[in-house]
């Protein structure tokens, strides 16, 4: 008779116990593809620290054709190492889509191929960073310029794979491999919350121009506006240019190395 009443407790309790398992489970806000519908500079912190996320995924997305040079990969790998805090390690993977074969991409289109092709999102301990590279040209460009990339989401950026082809190689043009690397080191750097959008500034330092907002004052800096649009192919070096000093301590303030 004891252990019967015995066997009816342990029934109760776990009858208690299956109860507990039915109120719904609260979602995390910060994985999933709503964490990835945010504003630009929104996950510069987990991004750069590792109090969230200790690793990282960068998935590479690119049309037919425009496979990006191994500089690039190498050069963007390096970046996140050197200033982000990721302790479980940095992860690129590559994967190549159909050409679209679109002249104009708007910024709906491009984040309707997201919605597309995106397979990597927060997830666990992860952080994800997508890149598109499309086939095409930015519809938005401005009149005396033009766009050779653009951040365009927390976690998102995309490289105009024609722009950079017709701008590099060849006769007093930049290599190919520099001329991407450092555009799509540039977007990385608004993701991170460059310049003022996400991430605070130590020094103020961003461009008091208001065509030129989130970019920082210093012309020798990644972070300069031009080097996202045509502008920079006059003042390209053969190198990528770095961040300067007041960029680099924006970024430490905000959990990064
Ligand atoms: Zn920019
Ligand atoms: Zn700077």
């Amino acid at each position: 008779m004891k252990f019967i009443r015995n066997k009816l407790i342990l029934f109760a309790f776990l009858a208690l116990l299956f109860q507990g398992c039915e109120e719904p489970i609260r979602e995390d806000p910060f994985v999933g593809i709503g964490a990835s519908r945010w504003d630009v500079g929104k996950s510069a912190n987990f991004l750069l620290s590792d109090d969230r996320f200790t690793a990282l995924e960068l998935e590479i997305v690119y049309m037919e054709g425009f496979k990006p040079t191994s500089f690039m990969v190498s050069e963007m790998r390096d970046f996140l190492q050197e200033l982000t805090l990721k302790p479980e390690g940095i992860r690129v993977t590559e994967r190549e889509i159909p050409a679209e074969g679109e002249e104009f991409y708007t910024t709906d289109k491009i984040a309707e191929l997201e919605n597309r092709y995106r397979e990597s999102y927060n997830d666990g301990n992860t952080v994800s960073v997508f890149l598109l590279v499309v086939d095409g040209f930015f519809m938005q460009n401005e009149e005396e310029y033009f766009t050779i990339g653009a951040a365009y989401r927390n976690t998102s950026m995309v490289l105009f794979g024609k722009r950079i082809a017709e701008n590099s190689g060849g006769f007093r043009k930049p290599g190919r491999g520099n001329l991407e690397a450092t555009v799509a080191l540039h977007e990385l750097g608004h993701l991170l919350g460059l310049v003022n959008i996400g991430t605070e500034m130590v020094t103020p330092h961003e461009d008091t121009d208001q065509d030129r907002e989130f970019h920082c004052d210093n012309a020798d800096c990644l972070m300069y506006w031009a080097v996202e649009t045509s502008n920079v192919l006059n003042f390209m070096q053969n190198s990528v240019p770095e961040l300067d000093e007041n960029c680099r301590n924006d970024l430490r303030a905000n959990g990064g190395r």
